[in-house]
């Protein structure tokens, strides 16, 4: 079948001028057969699992939606949110119908007791804005609350009530919705209050993440016969055995709790007036044996009533003439993908011609060292620019500091410490910069920042949404890891969260010489830096692609690679989310490159000379729209490493997809 998806790169790098096929798909919007070949065949993503023909087992792939688009990565989410469409609801609708649907069928990942980010692009005012619904740290948070007992393993830290801050979901669905929806917060609780209620088949994932987290030392496996950790277990291994793929997963809870919200509002949830708020208070208080008394919730009715949503301009940069928007502080996602992006747009990266084609050593190699240099940064200088002024996000951001950051190496051997990027020549490992001073020189610090916790883990889940009238949300919502604290809250079905563990473990701000502002340390009523990467791509102004993925610090670098796929690899876009990805989170000379299958065994070989160390592992779970400029349709792409699913209108052929 001719591709007939829209790249959104129509403009090539410099050196690949002069090829016919290549000058077509220059100015090609829809692209033809005739561009396939301009798109890098080597390696080749994945194949489908099972081996099926995409066209088949993917209905979406090529097919152009005219009048709107929905990526989750549960089918039923999508379908729900794309419902919401055809009854002529807007993308921030369909969204919050989405948010509620993943709580009921992916409740691993996210729900109403965790918090996120939401991009939103509103195509007639031409507004894109953030909305932060990120948990917020309890007031009486102390910076050593997780230091105070550093025997005890994050396992252990995680699935304990302080762990638990104040969750945004709910707050932030309900002012998303007042700011720009057309429907209300009941109306999008009733598909998620139905599929509660009547009970949702049992998907593989699910069933494994279930299968894994009873287990003895899973994450809802712990505390036997404590009753504030049996609660879950209840709802998802009733009589004792996990349920299994294509059993039902009926919770009436959740459905009681999502009607009080329809009834009430948000203020069920908030206010300790309401019982469903005071039990959320009662239930945080719960800890592993481990940990009491040291370790307590301390969360209060005061910190449910006090949290707010915080509406936030998006930051942005430019990359190869596009203009990249993301989320700002206290995530680090859109800082450290806009630094990498900046760092590397001096390379032809998508050039097979100049060894920088997709999957190539030296494409890998700049790839890794961007990473290293973004991540040092982000240990020492990013985290909630609310509570901790002058935190130097500019700086960060700042071209001349990019440059100096990511300079080119001099001819003779600069030695250990100096950052400079080139082809061909592992950096050595890189200290955090200095961006406060950037217009001068990014001098480097002697300390090392504190290194990202190795615990964060994969989870979370990633949607996008983009309606017949070019609205877009794309956003990522999370309970952090999986299955969040493992606390359900007894008699109302949902997970609390674990994100105060996204904060530094040990507190490292420092003052004696050697500047450290400890950005991400623990303090009262903060919000832990996030990694959550939420992106539209926008040229001449106009939105070209929204997406982002799932994946703990490891965000930022799935987002990266999917961002180069689309706009140097020129990939169609579930081309550019089934390729395979690399990301490293560390930058000292251990750091371990995560790599999927499919990238050549011959190159981890060179790269291995160079000195850069791998292992074999999973990236993420992306949810991307492109839109096709000319006319405004939207293709999509849903990620296979979960069961992404995209629904919109009009809907492809669905005669080979029976409805779970
Ligand atoms: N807690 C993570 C963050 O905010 C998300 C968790 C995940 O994706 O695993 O960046």
């Amino acid at each position: 079948m001719p591709l007939r998806q829209p790249l959104i790169a129509p403009t090539p790098p410099s050196r690949r001028t002069g090829r016919l096929s290549n000058a077509v798909c220059a100015f090609a919007v829809l692209v033809l057969a005739a561009c396939a070949g301009a798109v890098p065949q080597r390696p080749q993503p994945p194949p489908e699992p099972g081996g099926a023909d995409t066209s088949v087992s993917r209905p979406w792939v090529n097919h152009p939606f005219s009048r709107g688009a929905v990526a989750a990565s549960d089918r039923r989410a999508a379908e729900a949110g794309a419902l919401v469409l055809a009854r002529g609801g807007n993308a921030i609708d369909a969204a919050a119908v989405v948010q509620f649907m993943l709580n009921v069928v992916e409740p691993q990942s996210a729900g109403i007791g965790g918090g996120g980010f939401h991009l939103v692009h509103l195509a007639r005012a031409g507004e894109t804005f953030v909305l932060d619904s990120r948990e917020q740290a309890p007031s009486a948070m102390t910076p050593e609350v997780f230091a105070t007992r550093p025997e005890i393993d994050f396992s252990v830290r995680s699935t304990s009530g302080y762990a638990v801050g104040v969750p945004g979901a709910v707050l932030g669905v309900a002012d998303l919705l007042d700011r720009a929806g057309t429907i209300s917060l009941a109306q999008a609780l009733e598909p998620a209050i139905r599929a509660a209620a009547e009970g949702v088949t049992v998907g593989p994932r699910l069933a494994r993440n279930l299968a894994e987290a009873l287990a003895p030392g899973g994450r809802l496996g712990h505390e036997p016969g404590d009753p504030a950790y049996e609660v879950a277990r209840s709802v998802f291994a009733p009589g004792g055995r996990p349920l299994a793929a294509g059993e039902r997963l009926i919770q009436p809870d959740l459905a009681r709790t999502f009607r009080l919200l329809a009834e009430v509002g948000p203020a069920a949830f908030y206010d300790c007036r309401h019982e469903l708020a005071r039990t959320i208070v009662a239930t945080q208080a719960a800890s592993r044996t481990a940990i009491r008394p040291h370790g307590q919730g301390q969360l209060t009715c005061d910190d449910l009533a006090g949290y707010r949503t915080v509406l936030r301009p998006p930051i942005d940069g430019t990359y190869r003439g596009f203009s990249i928007v993301s989320v700002p502080p206290p995530s680090s996602g859109g800082v450290g993908l806009i630094q990498m992006l900046k760092m590397l747009e001096r390379f032809p990266i998508g050039d097979r011609e100049a060894g920088l084609g997709f999957g190539e050593p030296t494409t890998l190699q700049l790839m890794q060292d961007a990473m290293r240099l973004a991540f040092a940064d982000r240990a020492l200088w990013l985290g909630d620019t609310d509570r901790l002024r002058g935190l130097p996000v500019a700086g960060l951001l700042a071209d001349d500091y990019i440059r100096l950051r990511s300079a080119s190496c001099p001819d003779t051997d600069p030695g250990d410490g100096f950052a400079c990027l080139e082809p061909g020549r592992r950096l050595a490992p890189p200290q955090p910069g200095d961006p406060r001073p950037f217009a001068r020189e990014a001098a480097l610090l002697s300390g090392a920042g504190q290194p990202p916790a190795p615990e964060e883990s994969p989870e979370t889940t990633h949607f996008t949404v983009v309606d017949g009238d070019g609205n877009i949300v794309t956003s990522t919502q999370t309970i952090e890891a999986s299955w969040g604290s493992g606390l359900m809250v007894p008699g109302y079905g949902f997970l609390l969260n674990n994100q105060l563990t996204d904060f530094n473990t040990q507190p490292s701000a420092r003052d004696d010489g050697f500047p450290d502002p400890g950005a991400n340390d623990p303090a009262p009523l903060k919000r832990p830096r996030s990694s959550m990467t939420p992106t539209i791509v926008f040229r001449g102004g106009r939105p070209v692609a929204a997406y982002g993925s799932p994946g703990g610090a490891t965000i930022i670098n799935t987002v990266l690679n999917v961002t180069l796929n689309l706009i140097d690899h020129r990939m169609p876009v579930q081309q550019a989310i089934d390729a395979p990805r690399i990301s490293l989170t560390f930058w000292d000379t251990d750091g371990t490159t995560v790599i999927e299958d499919g990238l050549s065994p011959e190159t981890r070989r060179d790269l291995e000379g160079l000195g850069y160390r791998f292992r074999q592992g999973e990236l993420g779970a992306v949810q991307a729209i492109v839109v096709d400029p000319l006319n405004g349709s939207v293709f999509a792409g849903a990620d296979a490493r979960r069961e992404g699913w995209v629904a919109g209108l009009p809907p492809p052929s669905l005669d080979d997809h029976p409805r779970p």
